[in-house]
């Protein structure tokens, strides 16, 4: 008889791992598919100071080892691949890897969010050469130089505050005239000597030749286009959910977020979400972790409601 899982996880940051050891505790023997580059966000992250429970702060990547290591232990299998598909018509669900097939009664989608970029095609040029959406990654090459970060949110303020640690000077280039981030961190950028703000202001094009050395910026109020020297982009304009292997299988909001009923549930019975697939306001690891136990209680409670067959039967 072909094998039904009870459920599947998707996705492998603090909210799939968190999911994946409630649900191994809860003995529904969850599979979780960690997509190619295992442990999320926080794997590009170095400091983590708001984790409850480590006194001294940790790394990013060892918190997410700690938690693949914990739900291993309590049984979780992991699969090191993408998610081709899924069809959530059918009954089981039916998920499709680079190389394999499951069918199971349940999903967790965990699969998280990430950066936007601002669409320039010279953007795309310098990858890698100067452009980047990950002062934690990135900023180190950038010793004593020029560097600038778009957007003015919280994470714009928190990228320019990394940086501030190794550029010369940052400049924080802001659309509009006022940021939307949390004025404690807005106060604590702007007690930065070696921080500097162009507000009213968007970038048209990176400028270089093999590396960045400049950007072309307008001003939105005048029209005005100018030329500013600078080493680096950091972009920081928000980021966006992984959910496009969902389109027209589950509802989505305008921004691709999972759209969430009750909870965890989604607009298909038997698939829930967690973490920052459907969170467009906290985004932290502590609140992803939170929601991933939400969901395989919630994962739970509806095996028992649909009467799970204890033969493994498919219903
Ligand atoms: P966000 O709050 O959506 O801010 C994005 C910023 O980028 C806005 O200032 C926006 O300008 C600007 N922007 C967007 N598209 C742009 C474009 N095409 N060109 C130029 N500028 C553009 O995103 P976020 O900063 O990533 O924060 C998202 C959520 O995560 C927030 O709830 C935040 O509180 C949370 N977060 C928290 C922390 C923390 O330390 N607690 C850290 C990071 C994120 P406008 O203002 O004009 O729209």
């Amino acid at each position: 008889m072909e094998e039904v899982l009870k459920v599947v996880i998707i996705g492998s940051g603090p909210a799939g791992l968190t999911a994946a050891i409630y649900c191994a505790r809860g003995n529904l023997e969850p599979v979780v598919i960690t997509g190619r580059t295992p442990g999320g966000q926080l794997m590009i992250t170095t400091d983590v100071d708001d984790f409850p429970g480590f006194s001294d702060g940790i790394q990013g990547p060892e918190l997410m080892d700690k938690m693949i290591a914990q739900a291993k232990r309590l049984g979780t299998k992991l699969i090191y691949e993408d998610v081709s598909s899924v069809n959530l018509k059918s009954h089981p669900f039916i998920i499709k890897t680079e190389t394999s097939e499951l069918k199971t009664r349940s999903i967790i989608i965990a699969t998280g969010a990430s950066a936007k970029w601002l669409g320039l095609p010279s953007e795309q040029k310098f990858l890698g050469k100067g452009v980047s959406a990950c002062a934690v990654c990135d900023g180190a090459f950038f010793k004593g130089k020029v560097i600038a970060v778009v957007g003015g949110g919280d994470t714009a303020m928190r990228e320019a505050q990394h940086l501030s640690k190794f550029g010369s000077r940052v400049l924080v280039i802001h659309r509009r005239g006022e940021f939307r981030a949390q004025a404690a961190l807005q106060e604590a950028v702007k007690s930065k000597a070696n921080i500097k703000f162009l507000m009213n202001h968007t970038v048209e094009e990176v400028l270089g030749e093999s590396k960045v050395t400049g950007l072309k910026v307008r001003n939105v109020q005048t029209g005005e286009v100018s030329e500013i020297q600078s080493d680096a982009l950091f972009v920081a304009i928000g980021h966006q959910p992984s959910t496009e292997f969902l389109k027209g299988e589950l509802e989505l909001d305008d921004r691709g977020y999972v759209v969430v009923k009750d909870e965890t549930r989604t607009s298909v019975e038997g698939v829930f979400v967690a973490g920052d697939a459907a969170d467009q306001k906290y985004r932290q690891a502590v609140t992803a972790a939170g929601t991933g136990c939400k969901a395989a209680f919630d994962v739970e409670e509806y095996l028992e409601e649909i009467k799970l067959p204890t033969d493994g039967t498919p219903y």
